[in-house]
């Protein structure tokens, strides 16, 4: 074994388990066994150290050579009237072999994080805002203000990579930055200067969320406050943010769309953007959303490019529709509109595949229980580590090259769901 696969160690290796995209991971590949040597967070080192269970394509739990599944796949799309592809999650690659296969089947297409996508792009194309990059926050932010996230829950080493301790193009002392924290609920210990200074943090409610920022553009234009209903504690609080704010040379909005209900999340993002625009008057200030995990940003961008549309959209009867209401999993699921599911899921295992009597199709990274809901089943390699590939990066800007780190008997995505496609 160890001669047919003499140890190597990879350098620059660009992690695809959140999206920011750490590329300066080192792992040694030693016997096609994968160990993360430096800079892995704990999600990145159990997911690159994972040790894939071994399990075969499926139909209705019985193994099957991997053309009789593409085969019962491909039977299940032609029948389905109207087919619901969910999850999504895969690399640029996939995602286009995807909206290819979903073309052809007739679905409606969605993505494990729509909601949250959705929020975002509801506001953008309604009013516009005004957006920074992960490098200008690096290079340039003296005030960093998170709204209803701490980053860190969901991006491990946010703070590791773009706030402390960074060197700056843009003349930035190292640990200048002051951070805030508005909301409840977060993680703020990454928010700890590494000289020991806290981080300020205005406890608020998700309901309280658009009522604090209201305040802070009242106080900001200077106009009275019937202070009755505000806690004095919250209120002094703010009142400081609003000097910090008058201060500030470049400063930053951070929010996780993600994070803010379905419901309500493009109100909360709409009023953060309007504050942005306003602070703009008179200083430089910037948004960043953080989102787009399990290739998420790579799958918005790639429905773009491919429909014309953002998610979410359907190509039933050869018509592109948006609506990214109506074509939520969750709401053509509920309303039984659909005949058919197709989930892909090729990063985190933990994902669930929905709870559905459908005729279901599970293209995944192998689970141990290999997705015992779905009529056909075919375990997928997974971008970055199985076969190489391209995402894109929470900030949109950025597209990093993923590698082909072991050898391993498990298939590409985009390859499966273009024979999918090809046996329709
Ligand atoms: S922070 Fe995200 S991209 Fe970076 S190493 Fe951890 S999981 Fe991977």
């Amino acid at each position: 074994m160890s001669s047919n696969h003499p140890s190597r160690l990879i350098k620059d290796v660009t992690c695809p388990f959140c999206s920011l995209l750490c590329d300066d991971l080192s792992v040694k590949n030693e016997a096609n066994k994968l160990s993360v040597t430096a800079h892995g967070c704990a999600r990145a080192i159990r997911n690159f150290e994972r040790h894939e269970p071994t399990v075969a394509a499926a139909i209705h739990g019985e193994r099957v050579s991997i053309d009789a599944a593409i085969k019962h796949a491909a039977s299940i799309l032609s029948r389905a009237k109207q087919a619901l592809f969910a999850g999504s999650s895969t690399d640029v690659a996939g995602s286009r072999e995807l909206m290819a296969l979903a073309e052809k089947s007739g679905a409606i297409i969605d993505h494990v994080h729509g909601d949250g996508m959705m929020n975002n792009t509801l506001v953008l194309q309604n009013r516009g805002w005004i957006m920074t990059t992960l490098t200008e926050l690096k290079n340039r932010a003296d005030l960093i203000i998170f709204i209803g996230t701490d980053a860190v829950s969901h991006y491990p080493r946010f703070f590791e990579r773009f706030i402390w301790n960074q060197s700056s193009l843009a003349g930035l002392k190292k640990n200048a930055r002051d951070i805030v924290y508005i909301g409840d609920e977060l993680n703020t210990r990454a928010g700890i200067h590494p000289g020991g200074r806290r981080p300020a943090h205005i406890k608020c409610t998700k309901k309280e969320m658009n009522e604090t920022i209201a305040i802070i553009r009242a106080l900001l234009n200077d106009t009275r406050i019937q202070s009755d209903n505000i806690r004095p504690r919250k209120l002094s609080s703010l009142k400081k943010l609003v000097e910090r704010i008058r201060s500030a040379q470049y400063g930053v909005i951070i929010w996780d769309a993600g994070e803010f209900a379905p419901t309500d999340g493009d109100i909360i993002i709409q009023s953060i953007c309007d504050l942005v625009k306003e602070l703009n008057q008179h200083s430089r200030f910037s948004g960043l959303s953080l989102g787009g995990n399990n290739g998420g940003t790579s799958f918005m961008n790639v429905c773009a490019w491919q429909s014309g549309f953002p998610l979410r959209v359907s190509y039933h009867e050869n018509r592109i529709d948006y609506d990214p209401h109506t074509f939520s999993t969750k709401n053509i699921l509920h309303e039984k509109a659909a005949d058919a599911l197709l989930w892909l899921s090729s990063f985190d295992t933990s994902l669930a595949v929905p709870r559905t009597a459908l005729p279901t199709i599970v293209l995944s990274r192998p689970a141990k229980r290999p997705a015992h809901e779905a009529e056909v089943y075919i375990p997928l390699g997974t971008p970055g580590i199985d076969h190489s590939g391209n995402l894109l990066r929470t900030d949109n800007v950025v597209s990093l090259p993923l590698k082909k780190l072991r050898e391993i008997d498990l298939y590409e995505g985009s390859a499966i769901l273009r024979r999918i496609r090809q046996a329709m």
